[in-house]
């Protein structure tokens, strides 16, 4: 791209978009960063340099950017119909995707509502958890609550920003907010229970059981992020943990909901992260990496029991009146088809050596001064800085210590996004050993030279 048209693209950029989650009067006073293209694990900006997509754009990347096989799929089922509605009628990759997806995830999954993003999955899996308990063949119109954890995030629509709980994100909002009981995040590092998971017996879990079996008669849904709470600072859950929710759930006749939009697609190392504790949940939702990070598409699979409560005649008011214009849109279920293949084929199988070495990275990493706790699920970590190990003491939040050794890691061509002071790592599934390696590496050096002091020379 000539000179004259990036500086054109730069100034209408800053002029005109309103960036997501983007404080933009920081943003609009630097030079902006243009995506022109991307090639496998690599973005390229407008000046043509190019950036290891170390966070998966977002974490929905799967395969790379330009797979030939994603992109070939897409262009044939151009060749057919770009989009048509859901309402009422059928289109081909949606069906053969609900087909697909049943056959691959947790058993007794049978139903695929569609919509468009993760946040939109949750919606739906809430609504239609509190509308079943109306019209179930036993109703219990007193179940209107959801119980989700300490530090939750499922998506930003008013329903999800109810069961969130990221103050900086949600608390403004509070009086447009239903209330939602809280459970003990499972924070092994900073444990709110003052517990050591070397001794404890997952205490946390206990205190969500009892919450359960406390509000039976009230609660709707519970709401998780199985494995892994991810935009809370990549936390993993204890072994167990998700086991028990469900067991507790099913005792008490409480519905579960399980968000897999950021565990999902082989993240966590498996394709769903329900199934490494064998756990079958009520509703599963499924967005980022769904159609390999293509095209936006999300699905909310549910049960046979809770879509029967649905069935009537047109006129017995049972039908779930919620939809979006794009749902089911059949680009984004032929990429989501070919992704899948993709997946199952090919990078599952080579996952487990990646998981090995993105650990041994992280495990050179704990030893470096400012680096307070690592913590990974599969091909997702995240590396927690502190100014002081022993107390496990924060940086000043107005340092903004993560945003800038991302700034700094940038100028090495690498792209990451940090969640406050803890940085993400979490490529594209498909990353080669030699680029997970050199991600790792920058950031190495990069946090080798933090130091506890603001003012410091080393510290941009
Ligand atoms: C990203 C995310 C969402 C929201 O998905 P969007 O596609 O951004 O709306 C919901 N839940 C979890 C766990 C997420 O990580």
């Amino acid at each position: 791209m000539d000179a004259a048209a990036r500086t054109q693209l730069e100034q209408w950029d800053r002029d005109h978009v309103w960036h997501p989650f983007t404080p933009m009067q920081a943003y609009a006073a630097e030079r902006p960063l243009i995506i022109e293209r991307g090639h496998g694990c690599f973005l390229v900006d407008v000046d043509g340099k190019e950036y290891l997509d170390g966070v998966s754009s977002l974490w929905c990347n799967v395969h790379g950017h330009c797979r030939p096989e994603l992109d070939e799929a897409i262009r044939r089922q151009l060749e057919q119909i770009a989009h048509c509605t859901l309402l009422g009628q059928g289109n081909v990759p949606s069906v053969l995707l609900a087909r697909k997806l049943v056959e691959l995830v947790p058993p007794g999954l049978t139903r695929v509502f569609y919509s468009d993003d993760g946040a939109t999955a949750v919606e739906v899996a809430l609504k239609m958890a509190f509308q079943y308990w109306r019209q179930c063949s036993r109703p219990q119109p007193r179940k209107t609550r959801y119980l989700a954890l300490h530090g939750a995030y499922h998506g930003d629509t008013l329903g999800d920003v109810s069961v969130g709980d990221i103050g900086r994100f949600h608390e403004l909002f509070a009086p447009l907010l239903f209330s939602t009981l809280r459970a003990p995040q499972h924070h092994c590092y900073r444990c709110p229970l003052g517990l050591a998971r070397s001794t404890c017996r997952i205490d946390c879990a206990e205190a969500a059981v009892k919450l359960i079996r406390e509000h039976a008669d009230t609660l709707a849904a519970v709401v998780v992020e199985p494995l892994l709470q991810g935009a809370a600072g990549m936390i993993p859950a204890p072994e167990g943990y998700l086991c028990q929710l469900r067991e507790a759930t099913r005792e008490a006749n409480v519905l579960l909901i399980a968000d897999e939009v950021a565990v999902g697609f082989g993240r966590t190392g498996s394709l769903f992260a329900c199934s490494r504790e064998e756990v079958t949940p009520d509703f599963l939702c499924l967005a980022k990496g769904l159609t390999g990070g293509y095209l936006p598409l999300a699905a909310t699979l549910t049960t046979d029991e809770v879509y029967s409560a649905f069935l009537g005649k047109p006129d017995a008011g049972k039908t779930f009146f919620h939809g979006h214009t794009y749902t089911g849109n059949p680009l984004g279920a032929a990429v989501a088809l070919a992704s899948l293949q993709l997946l199952v084929d090919s990078v599952l199988p080579e996952l487990p050596a990646k998981v090995t070495r993105l650990r041994e990275h992280l495990e050179r990493m704990r030893e470096l001064p400012c680096v307070g706790d690592v913590r990974q699920q599969g091909l997702m970590a995240g590396v927690e800085l502190v100014q002081d190990r022993d107390s496990k003491r924060a940086f000043p939040s107005a340092w903004r210590v993560g945003p800038r050794v991302c700034r700094q890691v940038r100028d090495q061509g690498v792209l990451l996004r940090p969640l406050g002071d803890v940085i993400v790592l979490m490529p594209p599934l498909a990353i080669e050993l030699s680029l997970l390696d050199r991600l790792c590496d920058v950031l190495y050096n990069v946090l080798q030279h933090l130091t506890p002091e603001p003012d410091a020379p080393s510290q941009a």
